[in-house]
């Protein structure tokens, strides 16, 4: 482990050295405050101060259509494995998107483990970018504890005006450095103004609910029956973008794409979402969730308890990325905020 500093006027040359070896993705403007991450070349595209992109880079990890399996029963069973993946550098990753990213590393690194997601996740190196601002009104990454970095990175970048501050986390991200003579060793003063920015951060990045996090768990039991499950169920659209633009969501469906010609075709994992009023219906047409209502429970119920009974870790990142892109305004803020007003009238 160590500390860097990179000048800003060497930052642009950092990313061409970078392009030449790897493919760069990073957070690109796309104009009405809204961001993607995309292949970049150089450090001119990139969007050092963005609020969350409309995807998270989760995309990377786990594309949305995936061919996992091609087969050809012509003569008798013969079926190829796909494992299809590409290494490249994510640069610009912001903390609620990497602690995303952490979260779906455990599920897939659960048993049974998901190979192809290992093998994609293992040539991706990550570049965090710290947010010296806070977001917007719909992020709740305070409240998540997820506004500071906190691992889960090879390298991870602070602005810090004319340079940023460098901490070089994992091997691979030493190797990187070790290879670019960009770089300079950081002095106490850089990690005092390191410092600073962080201080200053406490004082801004405020829990935006009001809700203690260890609580989240019990208020979510206590309200199971409440009826602001219905009050939102009844605005839901069930368009599933909730959960299509969420860093942790992971839930997919299996599908065989079969030629015309009955023999050759291929297995497809695509994205799905609990929102979907099919994604909880079993043979003989029983559907667990068949109200909308019950669907959005689960959905808070999944990154709130869930995930903290199986896993030791909530699956909401406070990226606010549900929000955002609500078109019934459903907000996460503020059905918490409203749970919490019925166990303390
Ligand atoms: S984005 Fe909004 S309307 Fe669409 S499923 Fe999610 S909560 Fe319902
Ligand atoms: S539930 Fe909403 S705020 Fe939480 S991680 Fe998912 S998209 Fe972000």
């Amino acid at each position: 482990m160590k500390y860097l500093i990179l000048k800003k006027d060497r930052f642009n040359h950092f990313i061409g050295l970078i392009a030449k070896r790897h493919t760069i993705m990073a957070p690109v403007s796309k104009g009405y405050n809204s961001y993607v991450f995309q292949q970049v070349t150089s450090g001119d595209e990139i969007a050092l101060k963005y609020i969350p992109t409309i995807i998270p880079p989760k995309k990377y990890f786990m594309p949305q259509f995936e061919t996992f399996l091609e087969y050809d029963k012509t003569w008798g069973e013969n079926m190829n494995a796909i494992v299809d993946y590409e290494g490249m550098v994510l640069f610009g990753v912001h903390t609620c998107d990497i602690e995303g990213i952490q979260a779906i590393n455990i599920v897939f690194s659960d048993r049974p483990k998901d190979f192809n997601y290992l093998a994609r996740k293992s040539k991706i190196i990550i570049m965090g970018l710290e947010c010296n601002e806070y977001c917007d009104e719909f992020a709740s990454c305070s409240m998540m504890h997820n506004c500071l970095p906190d691992g889960g990175y090879d390298l991870f970048f602070t602005d810090l005006g004319d340079y940023f501050y460098i901490h070089v986390n994992t091997q691979l991200g030493d190797e990187v450095v070790e290879s670019l003579p960009v770089f300079e060793d950081a002095t106490g003063k850089n990690y005092i103004e390191l410092g600073n920015l962080r201080s200053r951060k406490r004082e801004v990045f405020k829990n935006e609910v009001g809700i203690e996090y260890q609580n989240i768990p019990e208020l979510l039991r206590k309200t199971k029956d409440s009826p602001v499950w219905e009050e939102v169920g009844r605005k839901c659209l069930s368009c599933g973008n909730c959960t299509n633009v969420c860093p942790t969501c992971f839930c997919f469906n299996i599908l065989d794409d079969v030629n015309l010609d009955l023999k050759t075709g291929r297995r497809i994992r695509m994205w799905d979402s609990c929102q979907n009023e099919a994604f909880a219906m079993v043979a003989g047409g029983e559907n667990f969730r068949k109200e909308r209502s019950a669907r959005q429970k689960h959905r808070f119920f999944k990154k709130f308890k869930y995930t903290v009974d199986r896993y030791a870790r909530y699956f909401c990142t406070g990226c606010g990325r549900c929000s955002r892109t609500c078109m019934a305004q459903i907000y996460l803020k503020d059905t918490l905020k409203k749970l919490k007003e019925e166990i303390t009238r």
